[in-house]
């Protein structure tokens, strides 16, 4: 199917894309790497009367470390992170984005447009509620910086205004002594994932650990927080009853869909199956281990 028609316009810099967007209103729409919107319009499951392509406005594609934060242009896409300097430093960030869809979508997919899409099922959601991040909001006021928990109100929902754009995604640079995984159950490379776990983890001395945040993505509307399954954990010496007690705390909380690729009793048992896993990617991680967290596949 064809979409609606639309009027096409491409701003050549950021002030312009948000002049734009603040004069055409709420039925006006940004398009990154188009890899959600496309389809979107496709099978007019929305139709804007504008369209504001963002994806070629510069010096919104960087990675990098200032001090001790993390920042991530929005239209940085998942392939080049997978490749960037940050990836190679932190393998979480790379697991993330070099297992999202296959070669295609990763080269035109942004992590800003992934964010902003707020799919359940999408991997940059979860993987930086894991980081605990923050997204940069650009609008005619200024820069506004808003925890993705709260960004992400709920499915396909944002509290983004409809004259902002983001910008760039940050967060602290993991501690010392700090190893993260992510790994996703999916059908296929190009496929949305099932369910998916993030685990960030500090450890002491006698694995004891300090702290950590564990997130499952496709547990719910938005990513979920593990709360009450941190708390199993934190300010103990960790062993794998302790993990197997956190996984059960867990999936207490996971309240999956059940729909075409699984009802909610098999996907508790998937998530509870991958926290096990991602904990000893993660762990081994923290003791510096250079270790693959690969997707695992049905
Ligand atoms: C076959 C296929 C398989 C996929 N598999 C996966 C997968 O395994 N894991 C996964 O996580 N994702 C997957 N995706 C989704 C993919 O990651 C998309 O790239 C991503 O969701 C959207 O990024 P985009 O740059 O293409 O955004 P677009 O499609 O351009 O935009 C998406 C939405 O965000 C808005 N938007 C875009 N950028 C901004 C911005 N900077 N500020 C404000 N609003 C913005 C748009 O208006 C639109 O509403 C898959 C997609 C396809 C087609």
């Amino acid at each position: 199917m064809y979409p609606a028609p639309f009027r096409y316009h491409r701003p050549a810099s950021l002030k312009e894309a948000i002049l734009m967007l603040s004069a055409l209103g709420e039925t006006a729409k940004p398009l990154a790497g188009g890899q959600t919107l496309i389809p979107v319009l496709k099978l007019r499951l929305d139709e804007p009367t504008d369209i504001v392509d963002i994806g070629r406005l510069p010096d919104l594609r960087f990675a990098r470390k200032e001090n001790d934060w993390i920042q991530i242009g929005a239209l940085s896409s998942h392939g080049w992170i997978a490749k960037s300097d940050i990836a190679s430093a932190i393998p979480i960030v790379r697991d993330c984005a070099g297992g999202i869809a296959d070669a295609q979508v990763r080269s035109l997919g942004t992590i800003g447009g992934s964010v902003s899409a707020a799919h359940p099922n999408c991997d940059w959601p979860a993987l930086l509620h894991v980081l605990d991040a923050e997204v940069v909001c650009s609008g005619p006021n200024g820069d506004r910086q808003v925890p993705v928990d709260q960004f992400i109100s709920d499915a396909y929902t944002t509290t983004l205004a409809t004259d902002e754009l983001v910008t760039s995604l940050r967060f602290k640079a993991p501690a010392a002594g700090s190893g993260g995984a992510y790994i996703t159950y999916k059908k296929a490379a190009a496929a949305f994932p099932v369910c998916s776990v993030g685990i960030q983890l500090t450890l002491g001395a006698g694995n004891l650990c300090q702290d950590l945040r564990i997130i499952m993505g496709g547990a719910g509307p938005t990513p979920r927080r593990a709360l009450e399954a941190e708390r199993e954990l934190r300010g103990r010496e960790i062993n794998p009853q302790l993990w197997a007690r956190a996984a059960d705390a867990a999936i207490a909380v996971a309240e999956p869909d059940s729909d075409t690729r699984g009802d909610t009793a098999y996907k508790r048992q998937l998530l509870r199956g991958l926290i096990l896993k991602v904990a000893d990617v993660a762990m081994l991680r923290c003791a510096n281990t250079k270790i693959e967290g690969s997707h695992i596949y049905a």
